[in-house]
């Protein structure tokens, strides 16, 4: 019977989550729904020192804001749990004595003075990497230097010791990664990793396959930074006698300039934000900015990551949450970095807000405009957002229409200096009476008196239009003068242009 798909999504809580982690969460979730199978929160948080206050929530509220809500994990335990490695701390322990046991890994009771030591002597010996390994531990105390007799003695005295484990000296280590293929590194290449720490906690190495397997974890995603972990967690594996899941180690999100890790000083440095969310750092009250509060749409912002590494040989570049589900497959995930263009998500919001419906854009506009203290019943709002919505990629964008609640009290000098001529006086008075005229305050009608006007006086729209602008909502450039006539009203429109050319006379 084929295994029921199941992969997990294991951040450790040491800070806010960066866009690469909510990626991987992503990937995952997309596998495993796709699949019919399984997204599993596991909280990896077996290194207490580097724990971070408020992390473990930030990376639940994440994902909540994205919309991709594991099916098991702290907030709502399956049968598998529990889903924080620390609260597992009681069942790692028997799993480093059975590989001890074994033969597959051993004791060791070295200082931090005698590991220091070790590693000036290599460096000294110009060794490029010194390391605890299959040549050097024999002359360092652990479990397979020292006798049965001092080994159970130190046992005993409850003095700090870890376990690490018996690298093999000679051997090949393979599998095949579901996005680079065959995987092929020497055990030469390999330290004796610690397992087990004298704390009494496992390491992340231990505590990852352990869980991965007592999870039913059939596929393990993750970013290429675990790549260099996986020949050690295969031979984990085989020393179990476990089955391995199938790897795929995901690509990493590049600087949008130059090679390297996307990290948050390129977000600094560069103007966009890392993180999903806004973080305030619990130490040094330090706040990050996050694409939540910049104004984004979840949607856009999981569109534009899901296309950080994957494509769906299309030209199809929008993708909700449940098309990515149906489009998804790790063969379309590349090998290669993909370089983060912080442009490309500010388009992908652009296009997510010109499909949203009049109705909700008013309701999300609503607060901000409560907050610039505006009266939200003088303006037919609906009307309001059907006019702004062209030019805006942030629903924030759209208070560029303030002039529908305040006349304007500053002319764009721009547009001024460009088109403020010396007959545009006599002209826009004219306008004025055009306008005065009408019985029918319509976009429509005003846009067929106003042509008809410059027709009758020989003149382009360039002559008249800006200055007709400018006069009445302050700005050089917008939608429809007509429809934000007609939205403003004949009394609002007259009035602004009458005190418009007084300002300007005088
Ligand atoms: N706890 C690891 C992390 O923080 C998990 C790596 C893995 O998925 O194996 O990324």
């Amino acid at each position: 019977m084929e295994r029921r798909v199941r992969v997990r999504f294991a951040p450790s809580p040491t800070g806010p989550l960066h866009m690469g982690g909510v990626r991987t969460a992503l990937y995952n979730y997309l596998f495993a729904k796709k699949n019919q199978g399984d997204f599993i929160l596991r909280i990896e948080d077996t290194d207490q020192t580097r724990y971070v206050k408020g992390a473990e929530d930030y990376i639940l509220e994440s994902l909540k804001w994205c919309g991709f809500q594991p099916d098991e994990g702290p907030e709502n335990p399956g049968k598998f749990g529990p889903y924080r490695q620390s609260e597992r701390k009681a069942l790692y322990k028997q799993y480093a004595d059975q590989l001890v046991e074994a033969g597959h890994a051993y004791y060791a009771f070295d200082t931090p003075e005698e590991l220091d030591e070790m590693r000036e002597r290599l460096k000294a010996a110009k060794v490029a990497s010194p390391q605890y390994n299959a040549i050097t531990r024999n002359s360092m105390k652990n479990s397979l230097t020292l006798s049965e007799d001092e080994v159970n003695r130190r046992l005993a005295s409850g003095g700090p010791y870890v376990i690490r484990i018996q690298i093999p000296r000679n051997e090949e280590i393979r599998f095949q990664d579901a996005i680079r293929g065959w995987v092929v590194v020497h055990s030469s290449n390999l330290d004796d990793k610690v397992l087990f720490k004298s704390d009494g906690m496992p390491t992340y190495h231990m505590a990852n396959i352990v869980d991965d397997h007592l999870m039913e974890i059939t596929h393990v995603i993750r970013g290429e930074e675990w790549l260099p972990s996986a020949p050690l967690h295969i031979l984990l594996y085989r020393f179990f006698g476990w089955e391995a899941p199938t790897f795929a180690h995901l690509p990493l999100i590049l600087k949008p300039d130059g090679n390297g890790k996307l990290s948050k000083r390129d977000g600094d440095r560069l103007g966009f934000p890392v993180f999903p969310l806004e973080w305030k750092d619990p130490e040094t009250g330090a706040i990050s900015s996050g694409y939540r509060e910049k104004g984004y749409f979840p949607e856009a912002f999981v569109n534009a990551l899901a296309f950080l590494g994957w494509n769906p040989g299309t030209e199809r570049e929008l993708f909700k949450l449940n098309d990515l589900v149906e489009a998804f497959s790790l063969e379309r995930v590349g090998k290669a970095g993909a370089k983060y263009d912080a442009d490309k998500t500010k388009w992908y919001n652009q296009q997510y807000l010109r499909e949203k419906s009049n109705e909700t854009l008013v309701e999300l506009l609503k607060p901000h405009l409560a907050a610039k203290g505006w009266n939200v019943d003088a303006v037919d709002l609906t009307e309001m957002v059907d006019l702004m919505k062209e030019r805006a990629v942030f629903v924030e964008d759209m208070l560029e229409g303030a002039y529908f609640f305040e006349a304007p009290s500053t002319y764009d000098e721009k547009t001024i200096n460009k088109k403020w001529k010396e007959n545009t006086p006599a002209i826009i008075e004219k306008l004025l009476q055009v306008l005065k005229g009408l019985k029918d305050f319509s976009a429509e009608e005003i846009e067929k008196e106003f042509k008809a006007f410059i027709e009758q006086e020989g003149l382009g729209f360039g002559a008249v239009l800006p200055s007709f602008r400018v006069l009445v909502t302050g700005l050089g450039m917008g939608p429809s003068m007509f429809r934000i006539c007609n939205l403003l009203g004949k009394e609002e429109t007259i009035r602004r242009i009458e005190a418009g050319l007084t300002k300007m006379n005088g």
